[in-house]
């Protein structure tokens, strides 16, 4: 048994069970055992080849160097004259930063970095990736000085915790029961179980009228509390954020359900309730979610997508990109290169599976931001 799953199975024991939201977030940020914050990984962390899954920038460079091209094209139409704001949710290891701040490069000519992290191994980490471009670390959105700024989030939202629902099989009645993990005592194994019957009337989402018997929900209401001061924020100050993640968009008719709640170590998906603290535990992205939270209550933003990273990257140029590092390079870096590119834009890869949504302040007037066509704006 872990040290953390001792502490949740006696939390159980005490006053009943928990919700998912409870069980990730003690899993994930727990300051002792948590996957992010604790010390359950003493190695160099979760993220990377060595560690248990590999993001996007850490596939390639070529990611983090066309969002800084995103970024430099933003600001240079919109804010031109003012210095950047830039700010990253979750930069893990630093890499995306880094590799945007050199594709920035001399195009800009001040620019404030603000670091959002809650894990002081991380924050560790990202301080030597990024020395020299003096970074200020927080551990909120809410503490980043004002004014305009750009937002990046890449597989940050995927990392908050979420609340499941299952429509329960009672025809008569629509209801949902919240989905709890319980400890239990003979086998020393979490399981879950259901709660309290809710009647549908409880949940406002309109999504759910279309649901079906045994159907799970899924919300992630940190991440609407995020978007929403994001949204707020730029609707305020000017800028706009980019969001990255693996996740859904509306699927006309059906409600965006579903069970997506996993665990990797190792690059290998496994049972989340397993090795509390020891797994990445993540949950699928609802971007109509936080689209609707983003832009509720302010005329003044537009979010657009979410589109296909594939699709996105592309626009902004990586198969040039690709070319140009391939030019120099040694036939083993270009077979690297071309294993990246499509990892990165492969339709059974990334490519797909990911979305990039962007929410932009619409005083900008209705330009279209790069990587994005007027089709993709989005509608609620
Ligand atoms: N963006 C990076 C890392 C993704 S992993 C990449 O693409 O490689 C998720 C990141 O979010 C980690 O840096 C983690 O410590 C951070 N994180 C998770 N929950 C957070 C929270 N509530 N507030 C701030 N950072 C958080």
């Amino acid at each position: 048994m872990t040290p953390l799953a001792q502490k949740l199975a006696n939390r159980i024991a005490q006053s009943g069970p928990i919700g998912v939201d409870t069980y990730m977030q003690a899993c994930l940020a727990d300051p002792e055992h948590g996957y992010y914050t604790g010390n359950a990984r003493p190695d160099g962390g979760p993220i990377g080849r060595g560690g248990d899954f590999i993001t996007a920038p850490e596939t390639s460079q070529m990611f983090g160097e066309l969002i800084g091209l995103w970024c430099a094209d933003h600001w240079l139409t919109h804010y031109s004259g003012q210095p950047m704001r830039l700010v990253e949710l979750g930069p893990g290891r630093g890499t995306l930063m880094a590799d945007a701040l050199r594709a920035i490069g001399k195009s800009i000519k001040r620019l404030d970095l603000d670091l959002v992290e809650t894990s002081p191994k991380l924050r560790e980490i990202q301080a030597t990736a990024l020395a020299g471009s003096n970074p200020n670390w927080h551990g909120e959105l809410a503490s980043v000085p004002a004014g305009p700024a750009l937002i990046i989030a890449n597989e940050f939202f995927d990392a908050l915790p979420i609340r499941q629902f299952v429509r329960s099989q009672s025809e008569a009645v629509v209801q949902w029961r919240e989905r709890l993990v319980d400890f239990d005592e003979a086998s020393g194994k979490f399981t879950f179980c259901l709660g309290q019957a809710r009647p549908q009337k409880t949940l406002t989402n309109s999504r759910f009228a279309n649901s079906r018997h045994g159907e799970v929900f899924e919300i992630c209401e940190p991440g609407r509390t995020i978007a929403s001061e994001i949204g707020l924020r730029i609707a305020k100050n000017g800028g706009a954020a980019l969001i990255i993640d693996y996740g859904y968009g509306a699927i006309p008719g059906r409600p965006a359900t579903g069970d997506t709640f996993q665990a990797v170590v190792k690059h290998a998906y496994t049972d989340p309730l397993a090795a509390p603290g020891e797994a990445d535990l993540t949950a699928h992205v609802d971007f109509s979610g936080l689209a609707n939270a983003a832009t509720q209550g302010s005329g003044k933003l537009l979010a657009w997508g979410p589109i296909n990273q594939g699709i996105f990257l592309k626009r902004l140029g990586i198969d040039a990109r690709a070319e140009t590092l391939n030019r120099g390079a040694t036939e083993t870096e270009q077979t690297d290169i071309a294993a990246a590119l499509d990892r990165l834009i492969g339709a059974t890869e990334m490519g797909n599976l990911f979305k990039v949504m962007a929410l932009c302040e619409t005083n900008e007037g209705n330009d279209v931001p790069a990587g994005f066509a007027m089709e993709d704006k989005f509608a609620s």
